[in-house]
């Protein structure tokens, strides 16, 4: 007997499929995971995230679909020559993330984010249009992020970090490394590749210094108004 990777049930070490939650338990998927752990952290998350809300068969049918959405955007990236590569939307993205290059998957998303909400010259969003953004593009981003940076990065992060902070700001920027020792970070001063605190990506709030804020709204503000997309447990979020 060893545990399923997603769900943890113990299963038979000749049963092709998890019972619970179907994933591929034979020892070439558990080989596979160990080469790709970004697909087990993804999986595990969606999980995790489904388990509650949805009846066992349509988790298991959207868990499929996912995986193998998730199968054809690893396709791409592990040929990038592929002439289908620049049909993937995300691809800028995902390349960035699989380089552990923080920065330019943050300045990207943060394109990406303003572009989707159709603000034009404006560089920052208004609450309401916080509130309006998609959640199916809030959602792919998300995932995109937590799941190459194997759980450490993306918003549902710092939204774990946000409610048990009780929404204060600034204990929520000393835990995701936003304020040292009692500095407000500059975005230069982030951790723009590797190594990362939990939560440290992407910055929706600020652009310039941790303690500014954009548009006339102050940081906390912001984040208060993003994390909302975010409620505590994920009830009803992503
Ligand atoms: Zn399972």
């Amino acid at each position: 007997m060893s545990p399923c990777p997603i769900c943890g049930t113990d299963c038979q070490e000749d049963w092709l499929s998890c019972p619970r939650c179907g994933w591929d338990v034979t020892p070439e998927s558990r080989g596979a995971i160990a080469e790709n752990p970004s697909h087990l952290y993804w999986g595990r998350s969606l999980w995790q995230r489904l388990d509650q809300e949805v009846t066992l068969n349509r988790r298991l049918a959207m868990l499929e679909q996912r995986l193998f959405d998730l199968e054809q955007r690893q396709q791409m990236l592990t040929w990038p020559t592929q002439p289908s590569d620049s049909d993937w939307l995300y691809s800028p993205l995902a390349t960035y993330l699989s380089q552990q290059n923080w920065r330019e998957a943050d300045g990207w998303t943060w394109q990406r984010i303003l572009e989707v909400a159709q603000v034009g010259e404006r560089l920052w969003l208004e609450p309401e249009e916080i509130a309006n953004f998609p959640q199916q593009e809030l959602q792919a981003l998300d995932e995109l992020w937590y799941s190459y940076s194997q759980g450490a990065l993306g918003w549902s992060v710092q939204a774990d970090i946000w409610w048990e902070s009780a929404g204060q700001y600034s204990q929520f920027c000393d835990r995701v490394g936003w304020r040292s020792q009692g500095t407000w970070l500059y975005y230069d001063d982030l951790y723009s590749q590797g190594d990362a605190p939990r939560g440290h990506f992407p910055i929706l709030p600020w652009r310039k210094r941790s303690c500014y804020g954009v548009g006339g709204f102050t940081a906390a503000e912001l984040l208060d108004h993003w994390m909302a997309r975010f409620p505590p447990s994920h009830d009803g979020g992503i």
